[in-house]
């Protein structure tokens, strides 16, 4: 049966359009004018509503199995299906056993099995001793690799040292797939902790203070000289510090294959206004000023920032120690995937920024860094019939009832959004409509 969804703004590669998106099966057939629309088919107006592509988050802390008391892939993937995200990529750290190895990979898919409501697929880990396991990695369906270097607030998965570093690139330069690097350095936040032994840890400014710009600079300057010296592709992910964006650039300038996201909460909060206390908000590298927050939106602007991801890392709420308020006892990590497109949305409105900047950081260039664009990303003919009905008029104000994931605690509770899905669709299927989710989950994993 085919179905043709009719809207005055259909977000395209080309633009956006009035038209009808056209499906046929788990395809999209073709974006056409309303007279085109074959005669069979059943017809939908989306009145007002735009038509985005679905949404792909390539930082997603999935955390099963082994910690699926933090999150899972029910859960999570509820939640972005709520949020228009319809694939996720999984960070593979947090869960036990982490994705360092093909035998954990399996773990994986066997616990992600019949439980996801949107398509998913692993990263899997570079770690301090697991070389010899990339390329096996990567040929069992691994779309890229992800490494810490500092410690990354779990023991199992190991940060790695530039020695290390260097004895896996030539196996990730040869698979050909990204790495993500977590980019802060020990050196500057060790030099900056020490110093605030007796500080007030309630105090938002002492956190931001121990965890400096410099610390994510000679990070991303490493790994610089690293991607010159050995040619893979290299991902930033989740850039705090506006400080390295002219040297992104001018690596970027050099041809160098770099890519960089940032995420919703450096664009939307910044640190003058966080409280002491407000735990909700630690995250590492941490939110940093408003100036600075400005920069990063200058950033997106001039494409040296190519994407927006949610970096949901949820954990049980009594590890964020709201309870004492102390940023160096709480977890840190920030959960939201179900509002990210509300969040940026209202951020663009503000700024002059379109649907088809959104659509580009939220799902066509994490597609292309996760390797997926043939089935994910645009609204194109013979892509997946990914889609969100998206109401860009329409406010509201954040309740737990909205948020859809494990543990409903969320930094932007309360707050007055625009910007509302009112429906997902996976593979033409509607996983969520009207604040329903379908009956069974329909998710699968997305391979290269
Ligand atoms: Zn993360």
């Amino acid at each position: 049966m085919a179905h043709a969804f009719l809207s005055k703004r259909i977000v395209t590669p080309q633009g956006t359009q009035p038209g009808a998106l056209l499906l046929e099966g788990e395809k999209i057939r073709a974006i056409c004018r309303p007279s085109e629309i074959p005669p069979h088919a059943v017809t939908h107006d989306c009145g007002n509503d735009a038509l985005l592509p679905g949404l792909v988050d390539t930082h997603v802390h999935i955390n099963q199995p082994g910690r699926t008391e933090w999150e899972g892939f029910r859960t999570a993937t509820r939640a972005a299906a709520a949020g228009g995200y319809t694939t996720l990529v999984d960070m593979p750290l947090n869960c036990l056993p982490e994705t360092t190895t093909v035998d954990a990979l399996e773990e994986k898919r066997a616990a992600a099995q019949g439980e996801c409501f949107v398509d998913w697929a692993p990263w899997g880990g570079a770690v301090a001793d697991n070389q010899q396991h990339i390329l096996p990695l990567a040929r069992a369906g691994v779309l890229g690799f992800k490494c810490f270097l500092i410690y990354p607030g779990c023991d199992g998965f190991t940060m790695i040292d530039q020695q290390q570093l260097e004895a896996a690139l030539p196996f990730i330069a040869e698979s050909g797939l990204p790495l993500l690097v977590h980019a802060e350095l020990a050196g500057p936040i060790d030099a900056a902790t020490d110093g605030l032994l007796y500080a007030d840890w309630r105090s938002y400014a002492t956190y931001l203070a121990s965890r400096p710009d410099q610390a994510e600079l000679e990070a991303i300057r490493l790994m610089i000289r690293l991607c010159r010296r050995y040619r893979f592709r290299l991902h930033i992910v989740h850039l705090s510090t506006s400080l390295a964006l002219e040297e992104l650039r001018a690596a970027r300038a050099e041809g160098l294959p770099i890519t960089v996201e940032t995420c919703p909460h450096y664009l939307h909060f910044a640190a003058e206004e966080i409280a002491d206390g407000a735990t909700l908000l630690k995250c590492a590298p941490p939110i940093r000023s408003k100036e600075n927050q400005q920069q990063l939106w200058r950033g997106l602007r001039d494409g040296t920032i190519d994407m927006v991801v949610t970096d949901h890392s949820p954990c049980p709420p009594a590890m964020k120690r709201e309870d004492i308020g102390r940023f160096d006892l709480a977890w840190g990590g920030i959960a939201g995937i179900s509002l990210a497109l509300s969040i940026i949305h209202t951020e663009c409105s503000r700024r002059g920024f379109t649907l088809d900047n959104i659509v580009r950081w939220m799902s066509s260039a994490p597609a292309a860094l996760a390797g997926i664009s043939h089935r994910a990303g645009t609204l194109e003919a013979g892509r997946d019939a990914n889609f969100v009905i998206f109401d860009t008029e329409a406010e509201f104000t954040v309740t737990a009832d909205k948020l859809h994931y494990r543990h409903v605690i969320s930094p932007y509770l309360n707050e007055r959004l625009r910007g509302v899905v009112k429906a997902t669709y996976l593979r033409g299927s509607a996983v969520y409509r009207e604040d329903a989710f379908a009956a069974e989950p329909l998710g699968r994993e997305v391979t290269l």
